[in-house]
């Protein structure tokens, strides 16, 4: 059984990021990972379902020892994605989907060449305004810093190997799974295939 990919997907927040990604995740062979962070939880999310909701003495317990692929500073929180969500899902054939901000993601990218990143691009700042303050779980103060914050990610956009502009839903999504039909036809992704077909001669 071939192995899950493990897929970067970095978005602005408010960018509808968790739209696309209650589509994608319809298709079992998907699943996020459940990352950790000192964040407090936002009404309706579930500890160890959104996040693992940590105190900050127990994220850097787990930082000590050696848990995370990668964690990261974002907004005064601490943010990180652990070991145990991804590797044992990968190994299932399971394709693992880190939804995590750029600095993590750069991490990743180093330590892990053979990850999938994609940038999700909102259609607009404008736009983007407009949705997180129509979301409305955040104060004033909190939106402004995220959209000045949304502004500097994006300029790490061109890291990423792929971008989506996150318009219409279906079209989005429709362009996740092309990105991922096209990684599979990779020549380095189908050598099973080819010895195959060489050796059904
Ligand atoms: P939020 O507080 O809105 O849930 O997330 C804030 C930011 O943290 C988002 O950009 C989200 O993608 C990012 N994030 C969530 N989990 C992780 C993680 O495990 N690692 C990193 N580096 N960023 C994360």
């Amino acid at each position: 059984m071939s192995k899950g990919r493990l897929i970067v997907f970095s978005a602005p927040s408010g960018c509808g990021k968790g739209t696309m990604l209650a589509e994608i995740l319809k298709n079992d062979k998907f699943r996020t990972s459940v990352s950790a962070t000192t964040r407090s939880p936002r009404e309706g999310e579930i500890d160890g379902v959104s996040y693992h909701f940590l105190s900050r003495e127990d994220f850097m317990k787990k930082i000590d020892e050696d848990a995370f692929l990668e964690h990261a500073e974002y907004c005064e929180n601490c943010y990180g994605t652990l070991l145990t969500e991804v590797d044992p899902y990968l190994e299932k054939g399971i394709n693992v989907i880190l939804e995590i901000e750029v600095q993590g993601a750069m991490d990743v990218m180093a330590k892990r060449p053979d990850a999938v990143t994609i940038f999700v691009l909102p259609p607009s700042l404008k736009e983007l305004r407009r949705r997180l303050e129509k979301r409305g779980t955040e104060s004033q103060e909190v939106i402004e810093k995220r959209l000045s914050k949304a502004a500097g990610e994006i300029s790490f956009a061109d890291k990423y190997d792929y971008i989506i502009v996150n318009g219409p839903l279906e079209e989005a999504v429709s362009d996740f799974f092309s990105i991922i039909r096209g990684e599979e036809l990779k020549t380095a992704s189908m050598v099973e295939t080819i010895n195959e077909v060489l050796q059904n001669a």
